[in-house]
C-alpha cells in the first residue's frame, strides 16, 4: 500500500465527538470543533457536524474556504484574529470571527457593509497565558465603539489558555471570564450570548465542575481527534486514541555501531540526534521524515526508540532486523498529526 500515509478512522472520530458533545451538553456547554489540525478536510468536518458540534472553527481562512467550497453545511468561525489583508475573505466565509484589535474590527465592519451582511464578533480576552486577547480593562472602550458599528454584531467573549505559557484554565480563570460577561451586560446593556471558555485544556475543569458559570461553549480540537487532554496528555475515558495512525515503510535495517566515527560537527537537525551506549545494535530506517510529520511526536511500536530524524529518514533502534518493505505504525501526538495532515508528502487514507 502507498506510504508514508496517515490512516483516518472516521467512525472513531465521530464516536469521540459524540462522547464530548454529550459531556458538554449535560453542563449546558456547546462544542465548536476546531478543524485546523486536519486542514479542514471536508469528510472529517461533516462527521463532526453529524456528531452534534454547533460550529466549525479554524484559524486559517483557507481551511474555512475549503469547508465552504465543499459544501460542509455548518456555521464557520474564524478563531484567530483576522489579518487585515484577509478581512474580505473572512466576512465571505465565516459568520463570526474572534478579534483582538479594534482596527481589525473596523475593517471587518467596512467589508461586511460592502458585502451587505452583518458579521459577528467574539472578543478574546487575555487572562494570563500571554497569547491573544484584549486586556480586561480595555474592553469598555472597545465595546462602546463596537456598539456604533451597524454591520458588526457583538456575540460574546472568549479566552484561550494553556497554549503559549501553559496557564491552566481552572475554576478561577473561568469565573473571571463569567464575571466579565456579567459586567458587560450590566454596564453596557449588551447581551453576551457566547462565552467561549477555551480549548481541550478546559476539559479537566469541565469534567470536575458542578457549575460552569457563564461559559457556554468550548473549542475542541485535540480531544476530539486524539482522545487526549493537552494539560497532562492523558487519555480521556471513553475516547479512542487511535483515530489517526501514521504508517511508514522500512527501507534499511542492519547492525551498525551505535556511535558515529570521524570528526563530528553539526548534523542537519542538531537537536534530534541521540546515541546509544557504545556497541552495536539494530538500526532501522523508515522512509518518513520531518517533511511528513513531527518525528518526536510519534509513539513508536514497543521495543523501538527514536535515534534521529532528518527530512526523509526516520532512524530507529529496533530489537531485531526489520524485513525491508515492512510497514511500521505510529500514533501521532497533536504536533505530529498537524504536520502529517498538512504535508504534501503524506497520503491521507480513510479506513472507515
Ligand atoms: C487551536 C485552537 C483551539 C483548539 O485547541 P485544542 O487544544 O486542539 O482543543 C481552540 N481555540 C483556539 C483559539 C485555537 O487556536
Amino acid at each position: 500500500m502507498i506510504a508514508p500515509r496517515i490512516e483516518i478512522d472516521l467512525a472513531k472520530i465521530s464516536a469521540n465527538a459524540k462522547v464530548l458533545v454529550d459531556i458538554a451538553k449535560k453542563k449546558g456547554v456547546s462544542v465548536t470543533a476546531v478543524t485546523k489540525a486536519f486542514g479542514g478536510r471536508p469528510d472529517i468536518a461533516r462527521a463532526l457536524v453529524h456528531s452534534g458540534v454547533v460550529a466549525l472553527g479554524d484559524s486559517r481562512i483557507s481551511n474555512l474556504e475549503r469547508l465552504r467550497t465543499d459544501c460542509v453545511r455548518a456555521r464557520n468561525v474564524m478563531i484567530r484574529s483576522p489579518m487585515l489583508s484577509q478581512v474580505a475573505r473572512v466576512v465571505r466565509s465565516a459568520q463570526c470571527s474572534f478579534n483582538t484589535e479594534m482596527e481589525t474590527i473596523e475593517h471587518l465592519a467596512r467589508c461586511a457593509e460592502a458585502q451587505g451582511v452583518v458579521h459577528e464578533i467574539v472578543l478574546m480576552i487575555e487572562l494570563g497565558d500571554l497569547r491573544e486577547g484584549f486586556m480586561p480593562e480595555e474592553l469598555d472602550k472597545c465595546l462602546s465603539r463596537v456598539r456604533d458599528l451597524s454591520s458588526i454584531s457583538f456575540l460574546g467573549i472568549g479566552t484561550n489558555l494553556a497554549c503559549r505559557s501553559g496557564v491552566i484554565p481552572d475554576a478561577e480563570k473561568m469565573s473571571e471570564l463569567s464575571r466579565i460577561a456579567d459586567r458587560i451586560e450590566s454596564q453596557h446593556s449588551m447581551p453576551v450570548h457566547v462565552v467561549s471558555g477555551g480549548n481541550s485544556a478546559n476539559l479537566e475543569w469541565l469534567l470536575s465542575s458542578a457549575a460552569v458559570g457563564r461559559v457556554n461553549d468550548l473549542r475542541l480540537g485535540e480531544s476530539l481527534l486524539l482522545g487526549t487532554e493537552p494539560l497532562h496528555r492523558n487519555r480521556i475515558d471513553g475516547l479512542a486514541g487511535d483515530a489517526f495512525v501514521v504508517v511508514g515503510e522500512v527501507i534499511e535495517s542492519r547492525r551498525k555501531p551505535t556511535q558515529p566515527w570521524g570528526n563530528v560537527a553539526q548534523s542537519a537537525f542538531p537537536r534530534s540526534a541521540t546515541f546509544e551506549a557504545p556497541g552495536t545494535g539494530w538500526q532501522t530506517i523508515v522512509a518518513l521524515g520531518r517533511q511528513d510529520t513531527d518525528p518526536e511526536g510519534l509513539t513508536l511500536p514497543t521495543g523501538m526508540h527514536l535515534l534521529g530524524a532528518s527530512s526523509d529518514h526516520l532512524v530507529l533502534a529496533t530489537p531485531d532486523r526489520q524485513v525491508i518493505g515492512t510497514e511500521l505504525r505510529f500514533l501521532p501526538d497533536y504536533s505530529a498529526l498537524l504536520r502529517a495532515m498538512t504535508s504534501i508528502g503524506m497520503h491521507q487514507v480513510r479506513c472507515t
